[in-house]
């Protein structure tokens, strides 16, 4: 087994460990930046403050940190309570008053004794047209002048942790970091004009001025990418391991896949076509499969999908396809065993729901290989589901699975190939970051004959108006999303605006209103999506549970509440709900009367694009990368030091060279492998060490 150099150790202690940090402290930094030293190394100053302002009083300006030696003249305690006890100093050309409130004891007296001189450090106010500093952050003697610091990082902090503590714990861990050795590649460093890790960290703690807070410096780079190579190298080392897990060369059958394309009611787009290629190519090669399909919504990825599944049968053996939630499965079942049944194959589902009698018939067909196909959701990876030959797996809207999953997903070991499909239109620096270990085929066009979206924002002041504008479709047939706003602490408050919604349209229109949520049973979320989609239902009020996958081509209208509080990529994604069908959709933004003027122009994004990379990229750019996609289920791996809005040079540059790595040296062997190593361990990705032979 391979472990940690012992280099590292110092940094994978508890910060407990560091100097003046008690339990407290402990829970403060850990909400910060995390529970190990290591993590306080990743938790970068935001501001600067120069100290070097020292100016005479006479000339002194308000609002700036100076640094003044001053003689202490007389102390003035407050007359009454809630006035601030004054200090009054000189320094020969003026006068100012130090001041504090709430002050105990005889402290004051005994830090700044009258007749001495002290050199204090703080923040310059005019009170009264009167010079003050307000509980300077200094007071010290004149010999100890040293102890303030010029220039002064600022951390970002949390209630409870104040800027003088949190410096002081921060240098403690800072000084623990140790020289390594260099891993960069020596060309690469010296074109960038990096330095060391150690002095790249060092300097990013250690700003001389507000430039210097730029993710642009060169030691900001270099952090962000040694993070990026670690992540990288880390997906490189899961696609090699990937790559040499046995698969299998599926041949598939000609004939099979030509009834299947004739089972489409519709040709193939150009890059349903493509993508169906790049597939099979996979497929019968005898190396296991690892691929994603990456396809906008509604640019239809069921269909790929289905010849992918076919290509397996097609090679005798049975294929899987698996959902993130019972609806979305329920709905591969209905339009996948359609297409199924027109050729001859026979399809089952299996969900959490399945139990009992059922469940083991279930399981029996999926074990005797009388089901060609198996559908379903995480069901289908509990121990007693066991497949006849199982040579395909694809795994529907992924990024409701994260990266985390996929991974153990892909350690099952089965030698079933695997397609990953997501809708999540990631920015394309950022595909790398997330999906650096598979290969992708990408479906950017939409089939032919789509309407575009009407989109509009509305007031929600103007309610009233939508409503009647909704009776109106209502009247010729329409059906209609309701989505209710989401409120990312409390599943219950989205609960009872949804819930309180409904039976506001409800009154309003009529009986026809269905109502969808999270924390309704399964079946009986079905019942009401089959409803919907029968069109038993005229308006489906949701939470965001019908955000991905779901198809119900009739419906042609969705108003979205509040709709400044989703991401951009979430309402994209919600948005392709509707405009399925051949009729004209529409779809309203309702935004709250007190959204700022950069969340209506956010939405303006929305209402004038429809494309979903175009609009993940302009997410990226207005929200940063790490709020892009809502933390509930963006699948993004978090990333510390790097910012795709500013690093996404640096993400191309370590995908090739982790690659090139994991070429040349396939177990990390050779010197810079070894160092390669350390930085794996220093970025805590132990999971891709254990693939590789102990140094
Ligand atoms: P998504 O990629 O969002 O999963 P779907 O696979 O659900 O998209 O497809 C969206 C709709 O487009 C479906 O109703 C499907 O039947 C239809 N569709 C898919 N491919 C084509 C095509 N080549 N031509 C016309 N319609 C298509
Ligand atoms: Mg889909």
């Amino acid at each position: 087994m391979a472990t940690r150099p012992f280099a590292l150790d110092p940094l994978f202690q508890s910060t407990k460990t560091v100097g003046g940090v008690g339990p407290r402290l402990t829970k403060l930094f850990e909400k910060i930046a995390g529970p190990m030293v290591a993590d306080l190394l990743w938790h970068l100053p935001a501001g600067v403050i120069d100290r070097r302002y020292s100016p005479p009083l006479r000339d002194a300006q308000p609002d700036r940190v100076a640094t003044l030696t001053l003689r202490i003249e007389e102390h003035i305690p407050p007359k009454r309570h809630g006035l601030p006890y004054r200090v009054k100093a000189t320094d020969g050309t003026g006068w100012i008053d130090i001041t504090f409130f709430n002050v105990k004891g005889d402290y004051l007296e005994q830090t700044m004794p009258v007749g001495d001189t002290r050199v204090v450090s703080g923040r310059l106010e005019f009170y009264s047209g009167y010079l003050q500093m307000p509980h300077p952050d200094y007071i010290v003697a004149e010999t100890q002048r040293d102890q303030i610091p010029a220039i002064e990082p600022v951390y970002p902090l949390t209630a409870g942790l104040t800027q003088k503590v949190c410096l002081k714990i921060m240098r403690g861990a800072i000084a623990r970091a140790p020289v390594l050795e260099e891993w960069l590649d020596p060309a690469h460093q010296a074109r960038e004009g990096w330095q060391t890790w150690q002095q790249s960290l060092l300097a990013a703690h250690n700003p001389a001025d507000e430039a210097d807070l730029s993710p642009l410096t060169p030691a900001r780079r270099r952090l962000a990418y040694d993070e990026l190579l670690a992540n990288q190298l880390t997906m490189a080392l899961v696609r090699q391991n990937q790559k040499q897990l046995k698969g299998r060369a599926l041949p598939g059958n000609n004939e099979l896949f030509e009834k299947a394309l004739a089972a489409f009611p519709f040709q193939l787009t150009h890059a349903q076509k493509q993508a169906v290629e790049e597939i099979r190519a996979d497929m019968r090669e005898p190396a296991r499969m690892h691929r994603l399909l990456q396809g906008d919504v509604g640019s239809g990825k069921t269909a790929v999908a289905f010849l992918a599944l076919v290509h397996a049968i097609g090679s005798g053996a049975q294929a899987a396809i698996m959902a993130p939630t019972e609806i979305l499965a329920r709905q591969h079942e209905h339009n996948i065993s359609a297409l199924a049944a027109k050729i001859g194959l026979k399809t089952v589902t299996l969900t959490g729901r399945d139990k009992g009698k059922s469940r083991k018939a279930i399981l029996e067909q999926i074990a005797n290989g009388d089901a060609n196909i198996v559908i379903g959701t995480h069901a289908l990876f509990q121990e007693d589901v066991i497949f006849n030959d199982l040579a395909l797996a694809i795994i529907d809207e992924q990024h409701r699975f994260g990266v985390h999953q996929r991974l153990q997903l892909s350690e099952k070991g089965a030698a079933a190939d695997m397609l990953v499909m997501t809708a999540t239109p990631i920015p394309r620096t950022l595909t790398l970051t997330v999906y650096g270990d598979m290969d992708v085929s990408r479906l950017n066009e939409k089939p032919p004959g789509r309407q575009p979206i009407d989109t509009r924002l509305v007031s929600d002041e103007r309610l009233g108006e939508v409503a009647d504008a909704l009776q109106r479709k209502l009247e010729t047939g329409e059906r209609i999303y309701w989505v209710c706003p989401l409120v990312e602490e409390s599943e219950k408050l989205d609960l009872a605006a949804a819930e309180e919604r409904f039976l506001h349209l409800q009154q309003h229109y009529g009986a026809r209103v269905g109502l969808l949520h999270g924390r309704m049973k399964p079946a009986d979320k079905d019942a009401v999506m089959e409803a919907f989609s029968q069109g038993l239902l005229d308006i489906l009020v949701s939470t965001t549970v019908i955000e991905v996958g779901v198809d119900v081509p009739q419906a042609t209208v969705m108003v979205i509440e509040h709709a400044e509080r989703f991401g951009l990529a979430q309402l994209h994604q919600l948005r392709g709900r509707i405009g399925r069908g051949t009729g004209k959709s529409t779809c309203i933004l309702l935004y709250s009367a007190k959204a700022s003027e950069v969340a209506r122009t956010r939405l303006a994004t929305i209402r004038d694009s429809e494309d979903g990379f175009y609009i993940s990229e302009q997410d990226l750019k207005l929200r940063g990368a790490g709020e892009m996609l809502g933390t509930r289920q963006s699948g993004l791996p978090e990333f510390r030091l790097a910012k795709a809005e500013f690093h996404g040079d640096l993400i191309a540059t370590a995908y090739d060279d982790a690659r090139l790595v994991i070429q040349r040296d396939p177990q990390m062997l050779s010197q810079r492998g070894m160092a390669l190593r350390t930085l794996l361990y220093l970025f805590a990705r132990d999971t891709a060490i254990k693939y590789l032979r102990s140094g």
